[in-house]
């Protein structure tokens, strides 16, 4: 069965006191929730340690924004699998728009990162995405098949999140219809041998809209970025009826 994944990605934000304080104000808002349903916290490395043994962390996954491919070597600013697995982190994030734009990412480095994280246990969250003149020009669909494509050469398919986050929605205001993400995450499945990847969307995902994104049949859970910041905010979206 797939799972409902709720991931908030703070990016680089929140150091290891802001963390804990937003743990203990984001409990406190969670309702009951559906056993099925995941809460993931992308958070950044120097907060995952603290966050795996605070007392509110239960019930809560971890994930980080970047893993190498190599286990250990001069690879300044990188950080290994086996750093990651040993703060009980599950998930970590590969592919992200801004890792493309900032830092470099090509489909190859992150396919390399992606299968690092299964080597060592972690579940990449896979993230792809069009541009907007890559959409104007009427090339979405060619575009995400490719990075599907490249992206998941010799992965194992039995382990792994895709989130479909459309650029031109990340951080924008602007949310891809809820029609048009669940049409997009369509194609993206039927390029898949498992079709019991869960797969999220994310672009400007809040709690005014969740209702409507996670009623779309193909749509397993959200990868949210901004509204995710704010505990009552996030907790209003994990909430989601
Ligand atoms: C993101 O960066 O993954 C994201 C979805 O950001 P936002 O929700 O702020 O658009």
């Amino acid at each position: 069965m797939k799972k409902i994944i709720i991931a908030g990605n703070w990016k680089m934000n929140k150091t290891q006191k802001e963390a804990l304080k937003f743990l203990q104000e984001f409990k406190s808002n969670l309702e009951e929730v559906n056993g099925t349903r995941e809460i993931v916290l992308c958070a950044p490395f120097t907060a995952l340690g603290i966050m795996s043994k605070s007392q509110y962390g239960g019930g809560i996954r971890l994930a980080a924004q970047n893993i190498h491919w190599e286990d250990k070597g001069a690879y300044t600013g990188e950080i290994s699998g086996a750093m990651l697995t040993e703060l009980r982190v599950n998930y970590v994030v590969v592919g992200h728009s801004e890792r493309r734009q900032y830092f470099g990412e090509t489909d190859e480095t992150v396919n390399l990162r992606m299968i690092a994280a299964q080597n060592h246990g972690l579940t990449p969250i896979f993230c792809v995405g069009e541009s907007k003149s890559q959409r104007d020009a009427g090339e979405t669909e060619t575009v995400i098949i490719n990075q599907i494509k490249r992206g998941l050469v010799n992965l194992d398919q039995s382990n792994l999140v895709i989130a479909y986050e459309p650029i031109w929605a990340i951080g924008t205001g602007y949310t891809c219809e809820a029609i048009e993400a669940n049409h997009i995450i369509g194609i993206i499945r039927s390029q898949l041998l498992n079709k019991e990847v869960s797969i999220q969307y994310g672009g400007s995902v809040k709690s005014s809209n969740i209702n409507e994104i996670m009623a779309q049949p193909e749509i397993d859970g959200v990868l949210v970025g901004g509204a995710s910041l704010d505990p009552v905010e996030f907790a209003r979206i994990v909430n989601y009826q």
